[in-house]
């Protein structure tokens, strides 16, 4: 799933090459993966892209109006100005940009899938170049929605703090953690908390700040959360510098590449040389260093301990 780094690379890879261009096509293949019906895709047909954003884990590609939709819009009422396509990617989706994007007609997707990614969404420019939203898997997770405004968007109206924005000093942490005792793992996931971060990055953050995934987060004093502010820091800061300016196609190997714990189950820990370990759950695990992380204890993993014997 893309996290912040990932989303951030995106935008700004879109932000520079659709930027301008005007929208000739819209077309959903994927009737499950669009969240809204009102203003329709068609709206966005004859409109320009003045500019890509991201909110937490979600992209916004904004559009203006064309003419003739922008004279339709002020006479029924809706608010002028750009509308936004917002979408999130959920585990399984992704985006791919093609400078000679398919013009044949967009068929319905089967919404049952499978491995194989599957095209959810694609927008054509004038040029010929064009974006394709795809998801793979059978859990159809993607979601778009076309609004005039991203804070109609539930999930993006609630985010917490953007964590590579000014707002989130360590007094902004403290407090944030200090409000609940809740295991750190949880909290750096918890996009109403903190914007952005997923499974992935929160594995880093934690081995970076050399911290349990599942201390409480009232048990940490102040230099505690200093570490684990310059962690959260340090860790995006540097994933947004390796993912910027590589094609969407790259991305995911790059990501990849720079976990040092996250999915290294059985690796040697970068740090240490301890065996990277791994916690799993129904649907995701978690992955650590006992040695660099809970003073060398192992966690409790069923599964990992069947494995072992
Ligand atoms: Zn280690």
């Amino acid at each position: 799933m893309p996290e912040l780094p990932e989303v951030e690379a995106l935008v700004r890879f879109l932000d520079e090459r659709a930027t301008g261009h005007v929208v000739v096509a819209a077309d959903l293949a994927s009737i499950v993966a669009l969240k809204t019906f009102s203003p329709p895709l068609s709206a966005l047909v004859g409109g320009t892209v003045t500019g890509a954003a991201r909110h937490g884990k979600w992209l916004d590609l904004a559009v203006r109006p064309g003419a003739s939709a922008g004279s339709t819009s002020s006479t029924s009422g809706v608010p002028d100005g750009d509308l936004h396509l917002v979408f999130h990617l959920a585990r399984a989706g992704w985006l791919r940009w093609s400078e000679d994007a398919p013009t044949t007609p967009v068929r319905p997707t089967s919404s049952r899938g499978g491995v194989r990614a599957v095209l959810a969404l694609r927008v054509r420019f004038e040029d010929g170049s064009g974006i394709d939203l795809t998801e793979a898997g059978t859990r159809k997770r993607l979601a778009v929605h076309l609004v005039h405004d991203p804070d109609e968007v539930p999930a993006i109206a609630t985010l917490g703090v953007e964590p590579l924005g000014p707002d989130f000093t360590r007094e902004r942490l403290a407090e944030l953690l200090g409000a609940r005792n809740q295991q750190l793992k949880g909290v750096l996931r918890d996009q109403r908390l903190i914007a952005g971060i997923g499974n992935a990055y929160s594995d880093e953050i934690l081995h970076a700040a050399r911290t349990s995934p599942f201390r409480l987060t009232r048990s940490l004093d102040a230099e505690d959360v200093a570490h684990l502010h310059d962690a959260v820091r340090d860790v995006l800061t540097e994933a947004v510098a390796t993912s910027s300016g590589r094609p969407a196609a790259e991305l995911k190997d790059a990501k990849r590449r720079g976990m040092r714990v996250h999915g290294r189950t059985g690796e040697a820990c970068p740090v240490c040389g301890d065996v990277v370990r791994e916690v799993s759950f129904a649907d995701r695990s978690l992955q650590y260093c006992a040695t660099c992380q809970t003073g060398g204890q192992v966690l409790a993993d069923r599964r990992m301990s069947k494995l072992l014997k």
